[in-house]
């Protein structure tokens, strides 16, 4: 199982430092989610452990070779990597789209040989997408799309997949679609780290939590070590109260108020 993991990384835009000093390791095979406010950094670490934006300082290590020694291809055959709001593709089919995942295995422009194709159908399969395989994106709800961007991830085949928000902008059920489908994946035996801001998905669809703050890792643990009023307090400014999930040891916010000005 491909390990991930950074030590002492800085990121930046410019010279202004936005994700400051974090040594971790995201836990092989689990699920993890990264949360936190908005701007504190997430989607900025999230692209640089993708090779998508050069630390300041620091490094990315992929089974302990640093990304930036590595060349695009081989991230990308190791790590996929969602971004929100994927980008917009004109006229492209489903199938289409999810064939690019087997880009990074292609040389020169020899084209998709038969296991190529398996695995495109594999990918088409798990998230359930055959029948829409021939529509075009743009005919398709949110829900769909996001199904065929996971697809495409799924058809490059990595141990790791990374994801900035899957769940935004999808109605509760579809949240829900998608959150059980990267938990079958995890179960195949993929990592998988996302944003995500709904604390109680967050909590029952991970096994893992990373708080940040202004650009720094403040806690990370299991959900039940995470939800506690403290560490909600100092992560969002909120006061929250909390139960478990019925059946299950996982916690959730039952109700949350922001804090006063005394
Ligand atoms: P989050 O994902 O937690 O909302 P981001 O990583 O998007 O946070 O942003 C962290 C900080 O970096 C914010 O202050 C944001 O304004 C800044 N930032 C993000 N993208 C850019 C960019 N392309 N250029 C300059 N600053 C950026």
């Amino acid at each position: 199982m491909t390990k991930l993991n950074t030590t002492d990384l800085s990121i930046g835009y410019e010279k202004k430092i936005v994700v400051n000093d974090i040594t971790v390791e995201i836990p092989a095979g689990k699920i993890t989610s990264l949360i936190g406010p908005n701007g504190s950094g997430k989607s900025t670490f999230l692209k640089a452990l993708a090779r998508i934006l050069e630390p300041a300082k620091g490094e990315v290590l992929i089974d302990g070779e640093n990304v930036q020694r590595l060349d695009t291809k081989a991230v990308a055959q190791k790590i996929a990597s969602l971004s929100q709001g994927s980008s917009p593709v004109n006229g492209l089919t489903v199938a289409e789209i999810v064939a690019y995942g087997r880009y990074p295995y292609q040389k020169g422009f020899s084209g998709l040989k038969e296991p190529d194709h398996q695995l495109i159908r594999w990918a088409l399969e798990a998230t359930n997408l055959m029948k829409l395989q021939d529509r075009t994106l743009a005919t398709l709800s949110g829900g769909q799309q996001q199904r065929v961007w996971i697809a495409m991830a799924l058809a490059q085949d990595t141990d790791i997949l990374i994801l900035d928000e899957p769940i935004t902008f999808l109605d509760p059920a579809h949240q829900l679609e998608i959150l059980e489908l990267l938990q079958a994946i995890n179960r195949q035996g993929k990592t998988i780290l996302m944003t995500i801001h709904d604390l109680n998905h967050a909590s029952r669809f991970s096994d893992y939590l990373l708080g940040m703050k202004q650009g720094e890792l403040i806690f990370q643990g299991p959900p039940k070590e995470i939800f506690t009023a403290e560490k909600l307090l100092n992560l969002f400014d909120i006061q929250a109260t909390f139960a478990t999930l019925p059946n299950s040891d996982k916690p959730i916010v039952m109700a949350y108020d922001l804090v006063k000005e005394h």
